[in-house]
């Protein structure tokens, strides 16, 4: 029998689509409509590279001999990590931060790999910020900042900031002037109305730059970051007299030399703006539910992400606690990888203490960081075969949707993390 579900919402990237019709056949997806490419390829491929079931060294165990193993590591680790938590729904980080709480270890997202130096240039300089709606109803300037939308968050200009008509951008594309910054000529560059192509870590300078043309400051230079005078002074002009104007930002500007400082400097130049018309700011968030992981942490512990409890208590300081700095410093003694695969994204040596010590893995498919766990437990995937909610990259949470069931005794992130949470406490107990 076909069941078609309707507004169902794509749990990969920060868009958040809640716009999808995906057709059903038994417990099989057999059919994508409104998904872009990558979304198509996430639902059809599904059943793809998974993992068969539980196990300890590699070894077929059944779910409760995993969990046990799981809890006793986190039971006798001194400086447990627990990390990845943005491609899972909400419910499984209030978990893990609970779990680290009670094993008194670190809980950390991908935001430190990603936009960590936003948000520490946010808690030091504050933001303006709106929804998507807001976007597409209002903005006639969009400018995208070391972002590749078109690849990367592939329906964000068809849905929000590029093609849409809104309420008071009624001819859709034509009534925006859209933007593009970056170090080479993405399909970006190519769509956009002006492209500025930027010398590589030279965008504190060109945001300091576009700044002064703001105030109404002469500048001397011919160039500044490989970027022409009359093209800073003309954007300056343009962003002055935008009706609505938004800057989108990804990771050409927190990867990038200077890192929180640039976003710092984007934060300035949108509050100068503000004195003559409205212009906001919003960091592209990349997984699907990263925003929710800051959320949930934050609402937990006081702090976003990078949040330590060997204390007993809360504290923050990225840089020290970020997974990154705690594994290529050797200090963390075990790790739980919830959705994330850092032993493939992670640097060298982060990466290569991660295999040096016990690792229990909370994944779908097989991975780097899954090959070379102690323990591996495969769980339902959020958003496919499990509720929950997400937070998309403007904030906005949004429910995600069930559409088939997991695999004979799979289960949610949070279920299995509630699990080991129990025997934790069983183990801490006894001893
Ligand atoms: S743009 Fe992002 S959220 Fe939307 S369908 Fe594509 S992958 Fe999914």
């Amino acid at each position: 029998m076909m069941t078609v579900f309707t507004d169902v919402i794509c749990p990969f990237c920060g868009c958040l689509c809640d716009d999808l019709e995906i057709t059903v056949e038994g417990n099989k997806i057999v059919r994508t409509r409104n998904a872009c490419a990558i979304s198509a390829s996430k639902y059809m491929h599904h059943e793809e590279n998974r993992i068969d079931g539980p196990t300890v060294d590699g070894k077929a165990v059944g779910i409760h001999e995993a969990v046990d193993a799981a809890a006793e590591i986190l039971a006798s680790a001194r400086r447990p990590l627990i990390y990845g938590l943005s491609s899972t729904e909400c419910g499984a980080v209030a978990e893990a931060v609970e779990l680290a709480e009670l094993v008194g270890g670190v809980v950390d997202n991908t935001s430190s790999v990603c936009h960590g130096p936003t948000i520490l240039a946010l808690q030091a300089v504050g933001e303006s910020k709106c929804t998507l709606g807001e976007v597409k109803n209002r903005a006639d300037l969009v400018v995208f900042w070391g972002c590749n939308p078109a690849e990367a968050h592939i329906r964000h200009l068809i849905r929000y900031s590029g093609m849409p008509r809104g309420l008071f951008v009624p001819e859709g594309r034509k009534g925006r002037y859209i933007v593009a910054v970056d170090v080479r000529e993405t399909r970006m560059g190519r769509v956009a109305d002006l492209f500025l192509k930027i010398e590589p870590n030279g965008d504190f300078e060109l945001l300091s730059a576009i700044r002064a043309a703001v105030r109404g400051h002469k500048i001397r230079a011919e160039t500044v970051s490989g970027v022409p005078r009359q093209q800073i002074e003309g954007l300056a002009e343009r962003m002055k007299g935008a009706k609505m104007g938004v800057i989108f930002f990804g990771l050409g500007l927190t990867q990038s030399d200077g890192r929180h400082m640039n976003i710092d400097a984007a934060v300035g130049l949108v509050a100068d703006l503000n004195h003559h018309t409205k212009f906001v700011l919003t960091p592209m968030r990349g997984h699907y539910n990263v925003a929710g992981a800051n959320t949930v942490t934050a609402w937990q512990t006081g702090y976003p992400y990078a949040v330590d409890f060997s204390r007993g208590y809360p504290r923050y300081n990225p840089g020290e606690y970020t997974s990154v700095d705690l594994l290529a410093r050797g200090e963390a003694d075990a790790a739980v990888v919830v959705a994330s695969d850092p032993a493939a994204h992670f640097p060298a040596d982060a990466a290569r203490h991660l295999g040096r010590i016990p690792v229990v893995t909370l994944d779908q498919k097989v991975s780097m960081t899954a090959l070379m766990s102690k323990v591996v437990i495969p769980v339902a995937t959020a958003g496919i075969e499990a509720e929950g909610t997400a937070y998309r990259m403007d904030g906005v949470p949004i429910r995600l949707r069930k559409v088939i069931e997991p695999h004979e005794g799979v289960l949610p992130d949070a279920e299995v993390l509630q699990m080991i949470m129990y025997r934790v406490r069983e183990l801490k107990e006894g001893a």
